[in-house]
C-alpha cells in the first residue's frame, strides 16, 4: 500500500491518495481544494484513481472534488448518504461556520457546486482497490454521515475528523453529537485493534492503542459539558 498525503486548505487538512503497489489502483482520500500536485501526482505516477471517496462533507475535506474529479473523469465520487445535508451546502459552509463573504474570499473558500455521488457507501461495506479492501464504518458524532475506512490487512484507518492524535472531532457543529462521537469511536474505531495505524484527517499519526490508553477523550480524563472545538 502506497500512501502519499497532501497538507491541504488553510485548516491543515491531511489529503491522501493510496495505491495498490501492485496494481496501481488507487483512492484519494477527502480532496480537501484544488491542488495540482494533487492530480500531477496521480498522473506522474500512473496511478488509476478509480475513486474519490469523502470521509464527510465538510469543505475542508471536499473542497476539491470538483477539480480532482475534472482531472479524473473516470474515478467515482463516493460517500455516505447521511452527509449529503452537507455535502449539497458547501457554497454555504463558510457562512455557516462563521466567515463573513469577504474572509471565506480571502481564505480561497469560494465553491462552485460539488459534483453529484457516484452513489453512496453503506456501513459494513468492503470497497475493493486492486488487491486493496477497506471496510466502511458509519461513525455519526461529528457530523451525521462520516465515515471512517479500514484496511484490516495492512491495519490502517483513515479516520476524517472523528478520531485525532490525543484529540477527536469538534460536535459543535451542524449534525454534530458528542455522546455519539464517543459511542462511534469506541464501537466502530477502537474494536479494529490496538495495532492499527490511525491517518486522521488533521495532525500527526496515531495507533488505536496509543489513543485507546491515552487519548483523554477516551479514557474518561477529560469529561466536558457539550464538546470542545477542534
Ligand atoms: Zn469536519
Ligand atoms: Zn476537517
Amino acid at each position: 500500500m502506497i500512501i502519499k498525503t497532501f497538507v491541504l486548505t488553510p485548516f491543515q487538512q491531511n489529503t491522501r491518495v493510496i495505491a495498490c503497489e501492485e496494481t496501481k489502483r488507487a483512492v484519494c482520500i477527502d480532496p480537501g481544494e484544488p491542488s495540482a500536485e494533487l492530480s500531477n501526482y496521480v498522473r506522474d505516477n500512473d496511478l488509476v484513481l478509480q475513486a474519490i471517496i469523502l470521509t464527510h462533507g465538510h469543505l475542508d475535506h471536499i473542497g476539491g472534488t470538483r477539480a480532482l474529479a475534472a482531472a479524473c473523469p473516470d474515478a467515482e465520487i463516493l460517500l455516505h448518504a447521511d452527509e449529503m445535508y452537507l455535502y449539497e451546502k458547501l457554497q454555504q459552509q463558510p457562512l455557516i461556520m462563521g466567515l463573513s463573504p469577504e474572509q471565506a474570499r480571502s481564505m480561497g473558500m469560494e465553491y462552485d457546486p460539488a459534483p453529484n455521488p457516484t452513489r453512496f457507501l453503506n456501513d459494513g461495506e468492503i470497497y475493493e482497490v486492486g488487491n486493496l479492501r477497506f471496510l466502511v464504518r458509519h461513525v455519526p458524532g461529528h457530523t451525521l454521515g462520516h465515515i471512517v475506512l479500514a484496511e484490516q490487512n495492512e491495519k490502517a484507518v483513515f479516520t476524517g475528523d472523528c478520531l485525532f492524535s490525543g484529540s477527536i472531532g469538534r460536535t459543535d457543529l451542524p449534525g454534530g453529537d458528542y455522546a455519539q462521537l464517543i459511542g462511534s469511536i469506541r464501537e466502530k474505531v477502537l474494536t479494529l485493534g490496538d495495532d492499527f495505524t490511525v491517518y486522521c484527517g488533521h495532525g500527526p499519526e496515531t495507533t488505536i492503542g496509543r489513543e485507546r490508553l491515552t487519548n483523554p477523550f477516551l479514557t474518561g480524563v477529560y469529561q466536558p459539558a457539550g464538546g470542545r472545538a477542534v
